[in-house]
């Protein structure tokens, strides 16, 4: 029932799931029923409300992922409150920027950082609670002191939910207002294309402070009655010990590179497990493949982003293509463009991804100008990301509109390369990145890091390249890496790369 004008905690509780059924389960057993989790959100709003927060004020919360800040999230939505998650390796510098510029009511913070916090949040008049690890802290004991749980605030679909901020690479990091109609729609649309039922078990290694852990898998299986095996992190044993009890797992592509380098990832391990999905990077066509070939399934690779949550999906029945992220999801329209003009292009023809549909957010809090600029005046969203269509309508992501390279005014777009460079036997994986050239503006350089065990020098490699890349697209540099530089979603972080190496063309020249 998309287009519904609930909001999103109203939709869960509406969809009347079983009580005694887990909503949680940990790693050590323990378990949060659907019941306990719905008086502990209610319970966690009574608190926010004893704590003066009001419909529409912000939360941020920089905790470890546990089951009470999961009822921290819910609580916010039963309150009516905004929640702001941050990224639990932002120092007290990037946290300042993110309480100065969201003004939140309330912020939560682990015990060792709350005297920063304080310090931080002392200009809005914030108040400062902590909740450690282990679940205690001055916000847990709040939530017991608030007593039994309040009301629904209701939300309607334009109300906001979150403010996410985006990772924010270059400038000033911005904040994706996301509302309840946003969330609320996505998870409808992820249910029924991936059949989520509430016999579902969901095997969750993500972080919760982004949109991967926090809205395309804990919405979608508390909107479905499922439930989430909740590991605190990704650790590749552990995960192989609990696919078992597990029904379908969301993950980033490290987290299958890493599964691959297990013997014990096996055919028997996972033959019952109904879906692997993967997105926030580009999952490599040798992964795809190699996952395959280990354990009969097709990894099901979609893409996503901050400011729209889901937009394309491989299909759940029918083919999986590797090094795509399949076609656009229910309600949802796609159509790539000439960057500068906004002129629609043809199938094959690569441009500017640009999303319109009821997943698609609110703008940047705070920021018309830069809300403006990103969307066409017929709504579209320009996504900053560069892609093309195949003839069946699978999308095909080439990389972000800043990492496109110019060398020589020909157009480099890096994923062409580092498909053709991990394709070569000795490479584990790559990113190709341009740096400034003095002849050619920019120069083509590439990171590689090769198999264990394995050996290659630059030479052969760039040889073995020349027979598939036309030369301007071949790497003028191999340079050879122990591992490439992620964010904690897995995503390479092209700018250290660039920064690291940006003397690399001029200093030989010079
Ligand atoms: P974030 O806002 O942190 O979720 O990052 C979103 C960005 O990640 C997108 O704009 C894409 O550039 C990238 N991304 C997400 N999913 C994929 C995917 N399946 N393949 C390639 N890039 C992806």
């Amino acid at each position: 029932m998309a287009g519904s004008d609930q909001g999103l905690f109203a939709a869960i509780q509406a969809a009347g799931h079983d009580p005694a059924r887990p909503f949680l389960i940990l790693p050590d057993g323990r378990e949060l029923c659907y019941g306990a989790c719905l008086t502990g959100a209610g319970q966690a709003a009574a608190a926010l409300v004893a704590a003066g927060v009001r419909p529409g004020d912000r939360v941020a919360a920089q905790v470890e992922k546990g089951p009470e800040a999961l009822l921290l999230y819910l609580g916010c939505l039963c309150a009516g409150a905004v929640y702001l998650p941050l990224n639990t390796a932002y120092t007290d510098a990037e946290v300042g920027y993110f309480l100065g510029d969201a003004e939140p009511k309330l912020a939560v913070c682990r015990p060792e950082r709350a005297a920063g916090f304080a310090q931080l949040a002392q200009p809005m008049g914030a108040r400062v609670l902590t909740l450690a690890a282990d679940g205690s802290g001055s916000w847990p004991a709040a939530v017991l002191a608030a007593g039994g749980p309040v009301p629904l605030v209701p939300r309607g679909p334009d109300d906001l939910a979150a403010i996410l901020y985006t990772s924010g690479t270059t400038g000033r990091s911005k904040g994706a207002m996301l509302s309840h109609g946003n969330l609320l729609s996505n998870a409808q649309v992820l249910v029924e294309a991936w059949r989520f039922t509430a016999a579902d078990v969901l095997l969750h290694a993500l972080p919760i402070f982004h949109t991967h852990g926090l809205f395309t898998a804990t919405n979608t299986a508390l909107l479905a009655g499922g439930s989430m095996l909740f590991l605190p992190a990704f650790d590749a044993d552990e995960v192989l010990r609990l696919l078992p009890q597990a029904t379908l797992m969301m993950g980033v592509p490290t987290f299958y590179a890493r599964l691959l380098a297990k013997p014990g990832l096996t055919r028997e391990l996972v033959a019952h497990i109904r879906v692997f999905i993967s997105g926030s990077a580009p999952l490599s066509p040798e992964t795809h493949k190699a996952f395959a070939a280990r354990t009969g399934h097709a990894i099901l690779e979609r893409y996503g982003m901050t400011e729209t949550s889901m937009n394309s999906a491989n299909p759940y029945d029918g083919e999986r293509r590797p090094g795509t992220v399949g076609q656009p999801l229910p309600g949802i329209e796609i159509r790539i463009t000439e960057p500068a003009s906004g002129r629609p292009l043809a199938a094959g023809e690569v441009g500017m991804i640009e999303i319109r549909g009821p997943n698609v957010f609110q703008g940047y809090w705070r920021m018309p100008d830069k809300t403006a600029a990103e969307f066409r005046a017929d709504g579209f969203f320009v996504s900053g990301d560069l892609g093309r269509f195949d003839a069946d309508g699978y999308l095909a992501i080439v990389g972000r509109d800043k990492d496109l390279i110019i060398s020589g005014g020909f157009n480099v777009y890096p994923a062409e390369i580092e498909a053709a460079i991990d394709a070569l036997p000795p490479v584990a994986e790559s990113a190709v990145i341009g740096l400034p050239h003095p002849d050619f503006g920019e120069g083509v350089a590439a990171a590689v890091v090769l198999r264990p065990g394995a050996a290659a020098d630059e030479a052969a490699l760039r040889q073995a390249l020349g027979r598939e890349l036309a030369s301007y697209k071949l790497p003028k540099r191999i340079l050879f890496l122990p591992e490439l530089p992620r964010n904690a979603m897995g995503k390479v972080q092209k700018t250290v790369l660039r920064s690291r190496y940006q003397d690399l063309f001029t200093a030989v020249a010079g």
